[in-house]
């Protein structure tokens, strides 16, 4: 198949239509509306073949993740996804596999109603490279440096289970008998799967909050809201928000360096002014979002963490790629 047939037969044709999108895949660019008075929220991730996913994984799984981890930058934006575009590079014309890499796309896609509005088809090694455009109030839009000594900090979902899918995939982790076949299939599609949270970013945007995706480990995003802002942090350890499969794996006993450190988690964490939480947190509950209280900004300039009133020393850092 040569190029054309394949982004004809792939890429071209998906169920998401916008009238915003004046002219969609076929020609030198797309041609974008955005809406009167909304500002661009604009963000790339690309994911690379046994980097940011596991040689083994499926087609449907990393398209699926491709999309995720872009609209977990938007979301933690508090942006509203609209366009996409799409650069793979691959290597060969498997449609088989491209047929998979698009069902698992489109899923996303139309879950959240995102236009795949171009990109680039090349071939070489497995790598996509996504691109997301959403809208959001300028003034309102959820910044990393916006916070404030004295806000609690929160955080979205549980965090750790992505990197025990991993180690699972990887084949390094010992079983034992409270740690489920269950167990383990929820973090492996933690790991493959990651939900980002739009609609949490989108209700936060009516607090005076800062907030940055949780993609290279707890402690690591949380000191760039640090750094952003110029404040400290302490975090409660025994506060995080564990899932019943994390529970069960660690045997109540958590490895609280790994879990801080760990990526892929995707969830938001998110500062709130002491007088904004209460209605904050009901309008996230209310929504079926579930939060924790995991600390609160001081004045300083890093993260510190706290188990049980001691002092405790992580020293294992985030993912870094150099
Ligand atoms: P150009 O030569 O101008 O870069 P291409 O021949 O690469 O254009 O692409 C033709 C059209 O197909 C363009 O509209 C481009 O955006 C779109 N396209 C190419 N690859 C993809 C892809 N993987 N996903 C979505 N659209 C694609
Ligand atoms: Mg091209």
């Amino acid at each position: 198949m040569s190029e054309f047939d394949l982004i004809n037969q792939f890429f071209k044709n998906t169920k998401v239509n916008r009238d915003d999108v004046l002219l969609g895949i076929g020609d030198d660019c797309a041609m974008l509306s955005p809406p009167p008075g909304k500002t661009l929220a604009v963000s790339t991730d690309t994911l690379i073949s046994g980097v940011h996913f596991p040689v083994t994984t499926s087609a449907e799984d990393i398209a699926y993740k491709a999309l995720a981890v872009n609209l977990s930058d938007l979301a933690a934006m508090g942006a509203t996804p609209a366009w996409v575009s799409l650069a793979i590079s691959l290597p060969d014309s498997d449609t088989k596999w491209l047929d998979a890499f698009m069902h698992g796309f489109n899923e996303l896609a139309e879950q959240f109603n995102v236009a795949l509005v171009g990109g680039d088809t090349t071939h070489g090694a497995l790598s996509i490279t996504v691109n997301v455009t959403g809208f959001v109030d300028a003034d309102t839009a959820l910044r990393r440096s916006t916070a404030k000594v004295g806000d609690g900090i929160f955080v979205t979902g549980s965090i750790g289970d992505a990197s025990i899918g991993l180690d699972i995939i990887l084949n390094k982790i010992n079983t034992h008998t409270n740690f489920t076949e269950e167990h383990k299939k929820f973090c492996v599609n933690r790991l493959n799967r990651p939900d980002a949270q739009v609609l949490a970013g989108q209700l936060l945007t009516e607090f005076s909050i800062a907030a940055i995706d949780v993609s290279d480990g707890l402690k690591a995003d949380l000191n760039h809201i640090c750094k952003a802002s110029g404040v400290g942090a302490v975090v409660n350890l025994e506060k995080l928000p564990l899932s019943e499969a994390l529970q069960n794996f660690y045997n109540h006993q958590p490895d609280w360096s790994n879990i801080l450190s760990a990526g892929d988690d995707y969830e938001l964490c998110f500062t709130c002014p002491k007088e904004q939480i209460s209605e904050m947190q009901s309008l996230l509950v209310s929504n079926g979002i579930k939060t924790n209280c995991i600390g609160k900004i001081v004045s300083g300039i890093d993260v510190k963490c706290m188990l049980d009133g001691n002092l405790i020393n992580i020293d294992k850092n985030g993912y870094n790629h150099f």
